[in-house]
This record gives C-alpha cells, sequence and structure tokens, in this order.
C-alpha cells in the first residue's frame, strides 16, 4: 500500500555523455563484464503520487522506458539542451499515440529554444502526422506543479535548483525528500537551503581529474557531505572511473555510485 508521501526513483541510465561501454574502446571498465559497469546516458524516474515524472530524455530513452516497463509519463523536466538530455524526445511519439495527448515538458526558456531547432518538425505550423507533440511549459528558479494527466486532483511539486555547468546555468530538481543534480560543477551557497531535510541527493561526477563543466570525484563528494543528505547518489559517470567494484570500495558512509536500473524508496 502506498503511503502519500512515498517517493521511489529508478536510475533509467548513469553514464556520462558517451555512455560506457564507448565504441570502439577496450578498457577494463568499457570491458567489464559487470552490469553495474554497463552504464546508459543518464536519466530518472521519479514517482510520486502516483504520478510518474521523467528527468531528462536522452538518446537510450527507448530502450530505457522499455526495461523498467514504463508505459506513460505525466511530465518529462529537463535539466539542460545538451543531446545527452534531449536526444530521446522524438520518442514520447508512442506516449503521444497511447494518450492522444501531447506530452508535458518543462524546461527553460533557453532550452525550448534548443529543442525548437534539434525537433524543428515537432513545431512547425502544419506538421507531418505522427511527429512528436510536445506541450513546452517554460519554467524558471521558481517552483511548480505537475499535475497528474489520470486524475488532476493530485499533483506533484517540482522545486529547481540553479547549478552552473561550467558557465552554463542549468537545472537541478528536489520532489519531496529527493533531489537530482547532473552535469554540475558549481552550485552557489544560496542554493543549499532548497537541500536542507534530504533523504536521497543525486549528484554528477564523471572522473577522477578535474574536469571544466562536471564535479570531479572530490568535488562530488565534498558536495554530498556539505548538502548532508541521508543517502547520496553518484550518476553521470565515465570509463575515466575505475570499475564499480573498485570504485564502491573507496566512496565514504553514506555515498554510493548509481547504476543502471536500481531504484531506491523514500517515505
Ligand atoms: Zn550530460
Ligand atoms: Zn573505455
Ligand atoms: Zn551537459
Amino acid at each position: 500500500m502506498e503511503t502519500c508521501n512515498e517517493t521511489k526513483l529508478t536510475f533509467l541510465g548513469t553514464g556520462t555523455s558517451q555512455g560506457i561501454p564507448v565504441i570502439g574502446c577496450h578498457c577494463p571498465v568499457c570491458s567489464s563484464s559487470d552490469q553495474k559497469d554497463k552504464r546508459l546516458r543518464s536519466s530518472a524516474l521519479i514517482e510520486h503520487q502516483g504520478l510518474k515524472i521523467l528527468i531528462d530524455a536522452g538518446p537510450d530513452f527507448r530502450q530505457q522506458l522499455l526495461r523498467e516497463g514504463v508505459d506513460n509519463l505525466d511530465a518529462i523536466l529537463i535539466t539542460h539542451e545538451h543531446k545527452d538530455h534531449t536526444g530521446g524526445l522524438d520518442d514520447v511519439r508512442a506516449i503521444n499515440f497511447l494518450t492522444k495527448k501531447a506530452l508535458p515538458i518543462y524546461c527553460e526558456e533557453r532550452v525550448r529554444k534548443s529543442l525548437e531547432m534539434e525537433y524543428s518538425y515537432a513545431f512547425t505550423e502544419y506538421k507531418y502526422p505522427g511527429a512528436p507533440e510536445f506541450d513546452i511549459r517554460v519554467i524558471d528558479e521558481n517552483p511548480f506543479e505537475v499535475v497528474s494527466r489520470s486524475d488532476p486532483s493530485k499533483r506533484v511539486s517540482v522545486i529547481p535548483i540553479r547549478v552552473l555547468h561550467y558557465k552554463l546555468p542549468i537545472l537541478g530538481y528536489r520532489i519531496n525528500n529527493i533531489a537530482y543534480i547532473t552535469d554540475a560543477n558549481r552550485v552557489d551557497e544560496s542554493e543549499l537551503a532548497k537541500l536542507r531535510g534530504l533523504d536521497v541527493l543525486v549528484v554528477n561526477t564523471v572522473r577522477k581529474q578535474r574536469h571544466i563543466s562536471h564535479f570531479s570525484l572530490n568535488e562530488a563528494i565534498a558536495f554530498a557531505q556539505l548538502v548532508g543528505a541521508k543517502r547520496s547518489f553518484l550518476t553521470h559517470l565515465s570509463h575515466q572511473m575505475p570499475v564499480y567494484s573498485e570504485l564502491e570500495k573507496e566512496l565514504p558512509e553514506g555515498i554510493n555510485q548509481a547504476y543502471d536500473g536500481l531504484t531506491l524508496n523514500t517515505l
């Protein structure tokens, strides 16, 4: 029986932009037979109050929804316009077909403009039948509500979190007691108040060495410790990290790697 405050997070993908294995690479991580070393592009499904809310829809979107048996979504929240976070949006056609409705997609104005270029055929006045139907809802840093498509009395509030991806201001999201921050390498102190009392923090890191636009491993760990969620999970990892089983031994208490298919429940 689902309690009203229960929130479920499923990691659909936990890899950096190229995914793991990388095409043509035979390094130990890309050659590993451990399923936890196979990482599709980063994306997560959050279920709360009966709503299914997807964060990002990268190039592996179709495969990820099929794997997890997801056949409907109430909304997609986009963190930013990079292709590893938006490249799968054409496949919302399947959901459009089932629901006969456009799918709500929440993003910032700059991201909307980028989607209009990336998916120009979905925004033209006279659309080819069967083109994807996006119901774009432009957001800023203010909290907003996602309304259930099947039961409008159910709604979930979402708190955007401003983070920097090198110089690009992008968004993380908090839903209930879970926050998801990807592709960041700086979060201003002013945003920390939005991250208090978390059960789960998800934060990105790509490798141990410093990176121009992502937290290094130590930076991600320091950020997780600063936020102080009960549990923290690393996502958006690259093959420049050690294999899953090795890296897991190096992480401090309360911080773990996410892996594709990992599901968490919070109350
Ligand atoms: Zn990315
Ligand atoms: Zn590799
Ligand atoms: Zn990015």
